[in-house]
């Protein structure tokens, strides 16, 4: 039995190509750019002939928002050795002819599948939207590292390309930024691999260091050997001991000539001399002139930053899939709930008055929704703001007006229940568990929603943390 092999001809045509049930769209410099239209192609191929054509619209794509563009598979044809690291790095092949395009559609599936496993959960914040950016990015593309490259056009003098497409050039600190918090947040860990400095006016890294005059800041000064003429002990600036006529050199002191360096004179330094206020001076300060906004700083005032090689750490590599909830900054301004801080002082209060009045008691709660993290998947960050809130009205309305509520994240509450003793909270949160049950099942399509809830008597002899402490623990063991 033979096996025929039947070469597929590939035609192009209005710059697509369909091949293995891929439809690639063919950009040159004489097609739009704009990149919408390009949301229904599988892959893209940049005809790179005109690197700078090939490096906007690359920009484009990747700094897009929305997945569908960021995550496109790109490859490049024509392309020239470019020293543009977004252009090096942020595309997913280099092909020299369309017959290699059994290649990049072997690759472009393998993306699709891996673009399948993202979780496409909304984050609150700025820099976890970019984080989460960057990480699926990585994720779809097998990358465990970001690391810095030496570029001219960034403002700091460095490129994170997978960050750094999402900025401006004049933003590129913000890079830093987002970096971060990324490793506050444990998703990326940092190797050190160079020290940079920074403009403490506007974070530009182009300076211009200078030795300046000690007495005027110029930096229009001119260094001389100093002269130490041994018979006198003078010693002053070579220009001293110079005349017009020749190249001897005379004392200026005691007439005497010198003779031979090492023998009655030695130059035991260098003086600077000033051309703007003619001072002279042995130590100059080193200035940096900011190039952006011309500050002159002196350099330990400048801004020093850490450039690192981050590896993802695991949380970051399964946060792609998984996805991750930042802490809990963003659930605090609820109406109706106190942030952490705010109810521990309120509890440690709470404490000193039960502690002179030991027949009133008091209890502390802890509610936990188990799988509220489901629902917020379905709703969107906008969805998750307003179930809290929703909540912590209905909770308010049921407990008593002295009682406090605060969020230690989006699922978890914690209530502080005044005059309230065991039996009494135990009652309340059983009622509040039905209620909250009932409110999500009749808002969400029948969601039923896992909450767990723990009551403790406030202790008069605990400090309140450990108290909250003891009664976290006790819930989730
Ligand atoms: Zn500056
Ligand atoms: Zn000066
Ligand atoms: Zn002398």
């Amino acid at each position: 039995m033979s096996l025929k092999v039947v070469p597929q001809s590939i035609e192009i045509r209005n710059n697509k190509i369909e091949f293995e049930n891929l439809l690639f769209f063919i950009i040159d410099s004489t097609s739009s750019v704009k990149i919408e239209p390009l949301i229904g192609y599988d892959a893209i191929i940049i005809d790179s002939k005109d690197a700078d054509f090939a490096k906007l619209i690359l920009r484009k794509i990747r700094g897009h928002y929305n997945p569908e563009f960021y995550l496109k598979p790109i490859f490049l044809i024509n392309y020239k050795e470019s020293k543009d690291p977004i252009l090096q790095n942020m595309n997913d092949g280099i092909i020299h002819s369309y017959d290699q395009l059994k290649d990049i559609a072997d690759v472009a599936k393998q993306i699709f599948l891996k673009t399948t496993q993202l979780d496409y959960q909304l984050v609150a914040t700025f820099e976890a939207q970019m984080v989460k950016k960057v990480l699926n990015y990585m994720y779809t593309r097998d990358l465990k590292t970001l690391k810095p490259i030496p570029d001219l056009n960034s403002a700091i003098g460095y490129t994170y390309p997978e960050i750094s497409v999402n900025f401006d050039s004049a933003e590129e600190t913000q890079v830093l930024e987002i970096l971060g918090w990324g490793e506050k947040e444990g998703l990326i860990w940092p190797d050190f691999f160079e020290r940079i400095y920074l403009c403490n006016n506007c974070n530009g890294g182009f300076l211009s260091y200078r030795e300046v005059c000690p007495h005027c800041n110029s930096s229009n000064s001119s260094a001389q050997d100093l002269v130490h003429h041994f018979p006198c002990a003078y010693i002053g600036p070579l220009s001293d001991f110079r005349n017009t006529i020749d190249n001897s050199l005379t004392c200026p002191k005691c007439n005497k000539a010198l003779r031979h360096i090492g023998v009655d004179y030695d130059k035991p330094s260098i003086i600077h001399h000033c051309n703007n206020c003619d001072k002279n001076f042995q130590d100059f300060f080193v200035k940096a002139k900011c190039i952006s906004c011309t500050q002159d700083i002196e350099v330990q005032y400048l801004i020093p930053k850490s450039i690192n090689i981050y590896k993802l750490t695991k949380r970051g590599r399964t946060a792609a899939a998984n996805g991750f909830l930042s802490s809990g900054r963003e659930v605090e301004d609820i109406f109706g709930a106190i942030s952490m801080p705010v109810f521990k002082t309120l509890l440690h209060y709470e404490i000193e008055r039960i502690k002179d009045n030991t027949e009133q008691k008091s209890s502390i709660a802890i509610i936990n929704i188990e799988n509220i993290l489901e629902l917020y998947k379905k709703t969107g960050k906008k969805g998750e703001k307003s179930i809290l809130e929703n909540i912590v009205n209905l909770v308010r309305e049921n407990i008593r007006t002295t009682d406090f509520i605060a969020f230690e994240n989006s699922s978890t509450l914690y209530l502080g229940l005044i005059n309230c003793d065991y039996l009494q909270s135990e009652a309340d949160l059983l009622n509040l568990k039905t209620l909250i049950e009932k409110l999500i099942r009749n808002n969400f399509n029948d969601f039923e929603v896992k909450i767990n809830f723990k009551v403790k008597l406030l202790q008069p002899f605990n400090k309140s943390e450990f108290q909250l402490d003891e009664l976290t623990k006790e819930l989730f063991d």
